[in-house]
């Protein structure tokens, strides 16, 4: 998957939208191959028309595959699943979803909107098609949208992990064996044969000259590393599983004024080796500091700044309570990108007391551990 959303294009209800920077290949490819396709069927058409319908078609096209993630989006939604972003890029789309599916049920129709969107854009281009004759644009544009929606709609069923297809194998594992962690491995080791066959497709087309199966092998080597990924996945989720917040986080919570100079502050983080210190004015709570707040203004800076001035700010500082699943905590650690964040208990009765901090460093060496000692407890 994309790591870098790329360039953002606007937003659908409530989703933004980006396009990956491997967009612009495919779209010059497929536009520039529709337009020698349409100069060939199509000689009495001027060479502006070849081009105009090739890259009108080249944007529906892409407007399909949107169509296609966002009818994913919406049954998510509905779910109250949050969708973080949709993703253009050389594949096609990706619709990103803020967590899994909490039941079987659900994962099936968010999976199966997809191919079902496409079916019934496949439907209203081949409606098009009946209207117009191949002989005219709009005729010639509907024929090759419907062909290209009905492939992405067989395509995506394909039960191989992370695809569609994959997805909805994984739903009805899951919902037969109510066991997730089962399902996806399950699930996942369809999609690794799925890839598999593909990448070997791909080469048997190259050694035999049908260069243009040389694209399986791409698709193939993605699928391959989507479907590890989420092998990793559910290996997290089983270590994290039962742990919460208050079981890692350490009790010892230090503290600065916000009046010392960053000079000072680093000398601190020197003399104790703490990366993380709440900031405190007339004992007051008013921000965090840390090494990487520190660290993001230039050396020459620090004497003359207090940590008051460079600080994360009270408002801006993000909180966990002590019985947060430890997953979902990891979850949000990674996604604001922040390696530390301070425990609050008791912030229902307008008295917040601050009791711990959590890191990543922490997280990760329960997960470390709890891998080990399972790894010594069952004997593999
Ligand atoms: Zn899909």
């Amino acid at each position: 998957m994309p790591t870098r959303p790329g360039l953002k294009i606007g937003r659908i209800l409530g989703i933004p939208i980006y396009l990956h920077a491997s967009w612009v290949i495919i779209f010059f490819l497929i536009t520039f191959s529709l337009a020698m396709q349409f100069t060939q069927e199509h000689p009495r058409w001027s060479a502006t028309q070849h081009w105009t319908v090739g890259i009108v078609t080249s944007l529906l096209f892409f407007a399909s595959v949107l169509f296609h993630e966002l009818a994913h989006s919406v049954v998510a939604q509905y779910y109250k699943i949050q969708v973080v972003s949709i993703t253009l890029f050389i594949f096609g789309g990706v619709a990103r979803i803020g967590r899994e599916p909490s039941k079987a049920i659900q994962e099936f129709n968010i999976a199966v909107a997809g191919p079902l969107a496409s079916f019934f854009l496949y439907g209203v281009f081949y409606g098009l098609t009946r209207i117009f004759p191949y002989s005219e644009m709009l005729g010639a544009l509907a024929a090759w949208l419907a062909f290209i929606n009905v492939r992405l709609a067989s395509f995506n069923l394909i039960p191989g992990f992370p695809l569609d297809g994959g997805r909805i194998f994984r739903a009805i594992v899951w919902g037969a064996t109510k066991n997730f962690a089962k399902a996806t491995r399950v699930a996942a080791a369809s999609g690794k044969l799925v890839a598999y066959a593909m990448i070997l497709t791909g080469a048997y087309g190259v050694f035999n000259g049908k260069v243009q199966l040389l694209w399986l092998a791409f698709i193939g080597w993605f699928l391959l590393n989507a479907a590890q990924e989420s092998i990793a996945q559910v290996a997290v989720r089983e270590t994290l599983a039962g742990l919460s917040a208050a079981d890692v986080m350490s009790h010892e919570v230090p503290a600065v004024e916000g009046h010392i100079t960053l000079e000072e502050y680093g000398a601190e983080v020197l003399r104790t080796g703490r990366r993380c210190h709440l900031v405190l004015h007339d004992g007051r709570l008013v921000g965090m500091m840390n090494v990487h707040t520190l660290n993001a203004v230039p050396r020459n800076e620090w004497a003359h700044n207090s940590v008051q001035s460079a600080m994360i700010p009270r408002e801006k500082i993000l909180w966990t309570s002590p019985d947060e699943p430890l997953l979902r905590l990891l979850e949000r650690l990674l996604s604001a990108d922040v390696n530390q964040m301070p425990v609050v208990s008791g912030s229902g009765d307008g008295a917040p007391q601050i009791v711990g901090m959590v890191t990543r460093d922490s997280i990760l060496r329960v997960m470390q551990t709890r891998s080990e000692l399972g790894s010594l407890a069952t004997g593999r």
